[in-house]
């Protein structure tokens, strides 16, 4: 069940979570939370869902106790990730990709995941932000979309990391593969956060 953030929270005008970004955050993962943050943004817009998000330059580190600092810090590592509070992607995420190693001959070598699956992580774990869980992540199929479970990787060559995706349907017949980014919300879950906000 989706977890509403306190009224204290809930009852802000605008209805706007503060980010703290860890300093700590690698160069390529600082860039996926922008991104992730401008498509959260934009998302939220397109299907009003009664809440935005912004990382002020000047955030601190939340409190403890709930009281001042951001409502939310987005770091790399674990942690527990039971808390909407906080945040944790993977320092490295991998993928396997093919690397040609002679003319007509291609090797599945692991490489660090490019910059379209971290922007999909990034805002995938937005939308936990927003207070919705495990259970009620999408599945791969028809109805997949940025909140789905386990996405799988569908990767570049080994030297085009940009191309990386994820793919989150299949079709039968002559439809396109279903990939993201670019990154969508269907109906579903875009009402479970407009209803935890409202
Ligand atoms: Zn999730």
């Amino acid at each position: 069940m989706a977890m509403p953030w306190e009224d204290s929270v809930k009852n802000r005008n605008p209805k706007q979570l503060t980010i703290f970004v860890a300093p700590t955050l690698s160069k390529p993962w600082r860039r996926a939370f922008d991104d992730a943050l401008k498509t959260f943004n934009h998302l939220s817009q397109a299907h009003r869902l009664g809440v935005t998000m912004t990382a002020p330059a000047n955030a601190t580190k939340p409190e403890p106790d709930g009281d001042g600092g951001a409502d939310v810090q987005f770091d790399t590592g674990s942690g527990d990730l039971a808390y909407t509070a906080f945040v944790f992607v993977p320092e490295t995420p991998t993928v396997t990709a093919q690397m040609r190693v002679a003319r007509d001959k291609f090797n599945d070598v692991q490489r660090e995941a490019g910059h379209g699956i971290k922007h999909f992580i990034a805002a995938h774990e937005l939308i936990h932000v927003c207070g919705l869980d495990n259970s009620e992540h999408t599945t791969y199929g028809p109805d997949a979309d940025l909140f789905i479970r386990q996405p799988q990787p569908f990767s570049g060559p080994f030297n085009k990391p940009d191309e990386d995706r994820f793919v989150l349907h299949i079709p039968t017949g002559s439809k396109p593969n279903v990939v993201s980014p670019p990154i969508f919300l269907k109906t579903a879950i875009a009402d479970l956060i407009r209803d935890n906000w409202a």
